[in-house]
């Protein structure tokens, strides 16, 4: 049994009440102090099993050249495909795989330069939370010890007492009963053991702390408690966030920024209001128009209203050989010759700030579909219905609907 008086000294590992000035949530500004987080070119390749006739192993691009910068206490939301890439880059930001090229800094300090002890004491202001806290929760271990082994590895706590003051503190902060220290990862719910896993993390007093898919297996009632929490311990700690997700709806709920990553690029990254509301790549677009949206009564000829459930569905061309010019052009409804041969930079549009894509035509598109959309508004024309109708290709390849109910089947 752990006690829980006095009080320790506030820090994410023990406070109890919140802290008194939340860290800003706002971009990187470069040209001051450095980013608390910076990844520069940072690549990533797996070699393969060897191909037959004794070819050789190919190399998978997980992640294929990634600039990027984590100001302290934001959430940047990491989106795109299954097999995109961004739990990978996630490992890359942590080090918890090395980079085949590129840099990670900490604060402007590189991490591959620092000596085994150093780096210890450096990465424990990383930390990550998994998708599955059963898996990543040691099943033999009660949960006072889980969070008891990380307080005296780092030597945050030494003496059995301090260490469950400790360990009872981290059980609040997440709103678990400290008497619980001495229950199994089982006897937990699944929000309650990602809460734990959470826990976990805070131990060490990261700055930054990686979720990867972390509320993607909770119901939506307990997703909804954990994202609170986490926002509510991103203002008491100045928290900073890499959010990776699926799921768009929980990224612009929780995020500051937004990244688009496709086939081990950015494609696009700008401030959650411009990504949500202009997006200026096709891609983020087709993403944004698979997210499950209210189908009206009259949109669908009369028959009883519902929510049409719609799953993204990966068509990515081959990591390991991936097309010339933008890796997009085989999937873009948009396509011109030059995009096959030339591969278009990250860059902002006129009067956008830090809002950028990475398609030679993003501003054509834009003022192509507003002025489709109005004209459409207008009554519409063959040129139009052409447009809708790539559109509707583009969508339907990442679209798959899931058997619709016997309510929303019925005319
Ligand atoms: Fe599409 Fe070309 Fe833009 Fe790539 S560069 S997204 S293929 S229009």
């Amino acid at each position: 049994m752990v006690t829980a008086s006095p009080p320790p000294p506030p820090s994410p590992a023990s406070a109890t009440s919140p802290a008194p000035a939340p860290a800003p949530a706002t971009s990187p500004d470069l040209d001051q102090a450095p980013p608390l987080l910076q990844v520069e070119g940072v690549v990533r390749h797996f070699a393969t099993a060897r191909r037959l006739l004794g070819r050789g192993a190919a190399k998978v691009r997980a992640v294929d050249g990634v600039d990027l910068a984590v100001a302290a206490g934001e959430t940047l939301g990491v989106v795109g495909e299954s097999g995109c890439g961004k739990s990978t880059l996630g490992r890359l930001m942590l080090r918890l795989i090395e980079p085949t090229a590129g840099r990670v800094l900490l604060e402007g300090e590189d991490l591959a330069t620092l000596d085994a002890a150093s780096l210890r004491a450096r990465r424990r202001l990383l930390q990550m939370i998994f998708q599955d806290p059963y898996s990543s929760l040691n099943p033999t271990m009660t949960v006072g010890e889980i969070l008891a082994e990380p307080l005296r590895l780092h030597g945050i706590a030494r003496s059995a007492a301090a260490v469950g003051e400790r360990v009872a503190g981290l059980l609040r902060i997440v709103g678990l009963d400290p008497v619980h220290a001495s229950r199994y990862p089982h006897e937990f719910s699944g929000g309650q053991r990602q809460r734990v896993g959470i826990a976990r993390a805070l131990a060490v007093e990261p700055r930054l702390i990686v979720c990867d898919e972390a509320v993607s297996a909770l119901d939506v009632s307990v997703q909804a408690q954990v994202i609170n929490l986490m926002m509510d311990l991103q203002r008491r700690f100045g928290l900073a966030y890499v959010f990776i997700a699926h799921d768009l709806a929980v990224v612009r709920h929780i995020a500051s920024r937004v990244a688009v990553m496709y086939l081990g690029r950015i494609v696009e990254i700008g401030d959650k209001e411009a990504i949500f509301e202009r997006p200026r790549h096709p891609y983020t677009r087709a993403l944004l128009d698979a997210v499950p949206q209210p189908v009206p009564r009259d949109a669908r000829g009369g028959a009883a209203a519902g929510v049409r459930r719609l799953v993204l569905e990966g068509d990515i061309p081959n990591p390991s050989a991936p097309p010339a010019g933008c890796r997009f052009h085989t999937r873009c409804p948009y396509v011109q010759p030059r995009c096959r041969t030339e591969e278009p930079m990250l860059a902002p549009a006129p009067g956008a700030g830090e809002h950028r894509a990475a398609c030679h035509f993003a501003d054509q598109i834009a003022q192509q579909i507003a002025a489709s959309a109005s004209a459409v508004r207008a009554g519409g024309g063959q040129a139009d219905a052409a447009l809708a109708l790539r559109l509707q290709r583009l969508q339907q390849a990442f679209v798959r609907r899931t058997p619709p109910t016997e309510e929303q089947a019925s005319p």
